[in-house]
């Protein structure tokens, strides 16, 4: 055998040594299908908890159940998409945990026909999820970067009802309301007021909102010009930042 032929066979034999020592779902394209099957038994088993949880709406289970949460993490973390956490995400911010999702879409109680704002794009996971549950979905992020990024990965992953821009969530997105619901992902001091008014009479928002030292997760409507409020416990959020930080809650 030619030295050549020899050096050959040996990393073959080396690496099929490697190959087989790797867990199934960290091989490349011919084990893709395992790896598959890996994530969708671990969606399973998540659905089945947040059953569990009290998550009780089979629409809103479905939707969670349609949208790939691996695909919304950051590399390092996709072996961990479907556990019942919050995950980190770039910039520092958070996915939610997927029963908190999971609440605040049944809060919001959509019937397939609603155009709905979201306050806090991240990665775009909870967009994605109410993309199966109303027509169309807008999505505001104030980081450009995460804005950028989820509206590239919400594209590629075909969902083409929702809508991201960059900016601060606190004006709201005038042009595209009046909405039928509106949801912040991060925790404020106070209901945004503009959000409220490009909010439909009757319609609801659903935040988590700073009470003290604790985040309580409520749900707002407007009813004859006046905001009535129904709180659903504690959670914990990353802060909304930017205008409704500042003194007058007006920006500079
Ligand atoms: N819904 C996201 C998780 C949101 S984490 C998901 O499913 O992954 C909260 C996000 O709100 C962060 O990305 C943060 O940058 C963003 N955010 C904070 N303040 C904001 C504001 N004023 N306007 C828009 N987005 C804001």
């Amino acid at each position: 055998m030619s030295r050549l032929a020899h050096v050959k066979n040996t990393l073959t034999a080396f690496l099929i040594g490697t190959l087989s020592a790797i867990p199934a779902c960290h091989r490349d394209s011919a084990d893709r299908p395992a790896m598959a099957d890996e994530f969708d038994r671990a969606r399973s088993r998540l659905l089945e908890e947040l059953r569990a949880e009290g998550i009780r709406d089979e629409r809103v289970l479905h939707a969670l159940e349609a949208v790939p949460r691996q695909e919304f993490v950051l590399p390092e973390y996709r072996s961990r998409a479907y556990v019942n956490n919050a995950l980190p995400i770039a910039q520092g911010q958070t996915i939610s945990q997927p029963l908190v999702v999971a609440m605040m879409t049944e809060l919001l109680d959509l019937k397939g026909t609603e155009r709905v704002l979201e306050i806090g794009t991240g990665s775009g996971y909870q967009a994605a999820v109410l993309a199966g549950l109303a027509r169309e979905v807008y999505s505001i992020e104030i980081d450009a970067h995460l804005a950028a990024e989820s509206a590239q990965r919400l594209q590629r992953l075909g969902y083409a009802n929702v809508h991201v821009k960059a900016g601060d969530g606190f004006f709201g997105w005038e042009e595209a309301g009046p909405f039928d619901a509106v949801i912040i992902t991060a925790v404020a001091p106070r209901i945004p007021e503009r959000l409220m008014s490009q909010l439909k009479e009757g319609g609801p928002l659903v935040m988590p909102l700073e009470e003290g030292f604790s985040e309580v997760l409520v749900r707002a409507r407007k009813v004859a010009g006046q905001v009535k409020i129904e709180r659903f416990g504690e959670v914990a959020f990353v802060p909304m930042r930017g205008a409704i930080r500042t003194p007058t809650g007006q920006g500079h």
